[in-house]
């Protein structure tokens, strides 16, 4: 019996050991990121822009019932008047949202996931019109589907990041990472706090976040009058947004290292700027919340 306690303390010892190691760098280096955030005002400055977006709608590349609510792998794309398109994130192809969702249907009882297509499908022709792309973080379901999307369109399209997101790497996003190496994707780093223009895109701005992953960034669209808060991950729910819940010990010290108190005081600001009446923040695995934004669903013109 001792000896059996002895195995199982010394197998306990080794799992901690692991976990400190493997843990500890990532935390650390996510900790590290704290970029200043916009005034409302440098952030209402994109609704001055001129020629901006004509259109921002979205569609699912896979949906899955969860307990509470249906998580969505959403792209979002916007649309300016001379037809040039600018997409955020690329969801998965079959094979890859499949192995997502078996994921979770081992660890959250969740249902099978229903696979709508990947990015390049879902927009047939107008693909070769995707001039510009943005990543809310280099988490696996919101990048894989540049493998599909770039043998469709071919080289042409610029990748734009923050130097965040192109240079800090951790065990979650290296595989990002070396599919966007590999992409067709020329590359645009942007650099520093508040909000980033994209250039050739006016009405649109990049806003580097941290607290999720170290590379987790906000896209802000003027369009129709309002400005569109893209917040990938920050939060997986709107309620959770509005309700500055966290996602608990597991979630964000174990399975991705997330800088928890950078998340919440990122919670707590989106959370105040949806609540103004020219700004709507759209969390990107909310159903729900997608659904009801105001935002038209994608189809080809
Ligand atoms: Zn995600």
């Amino acid at each position: 019996m001792r000896g059996v306690l002895k195995v199982s303390a010394g197998l306990l010892l080794a799992v901690l050991l692991v976990a400190v190691v493997v843990l500890v760098p990532p935390h650390r280096q996510v900790r590290r990121v704290q970029p200043a955030l916009p005034s409302d005002a440098e952030l209402r400055q994109l609704l001055q822009a001129e020629n901006g977006p004509v259109s921002v709608r979205y569609f699912y590349t896979s949906t899955q019932k969860l307990e509470q609510g249906e998580l969505a792998h959403t792209v979002f794309v916007a649309r300016w008047a001379d037809g040039r398109l600018f997409v955020i994130d690329l969801g998965m192809d079959r094979a890859a949202a499949a192995e997502f969702a078996e994921l979770l249907q081992t660890v959250m009882q969740a249902e099978e996931a229903q696979f709508h297509g990947h990015a390049a499908e879902l927009m047939s022709d107008t693909v070769g019109r995707v001039e510009g792309v943005g990543l809310t973080h280099l988490h696996i379901d919101h990048t894989q589907g540049v493998v599909p999307f770039c043998e469709a369109r071919g080289p042409g399209a610029t990748l734009y990041q923050t130097s965040f997101q192109a240079e800090l790497h951790n065990l979650h996003t290296e595989e990002s990472a070396a599919l966007l190496a590999a992409s067709c994707l020329e590359r645009e780093v942007l650099d520093g706090g508040g909000v980033q223009a994209v250039s050739g895109f006016p009405g649109l701005g990049m806003v580097a976040l941290g607290g999720h992953t170290p590379g987790s960034t906000l896209f802000a669209l003027a369009s129709g009058g309002r400005l569109w808060l893209f917040s990938g991950d920050i939060t997986n729910t709107k309620a959770d947004l509005l309700a500055d819940r966290g996602k608990g010990f597991v979630y964000s010290y174990l399975l991705v290292p997330e800088d928890t108190e950078r998340a919440g005081l990122l919670r707590r600001w989106l959370a105040r700027l949806d609540a103004e009446e020219d700004m709507t923040v759209v969390v990107s695995h909310d159903r729900a919340d997608v659904d009801g934004s105001g935002l038209a669903e994608y189809g080809p013109p």
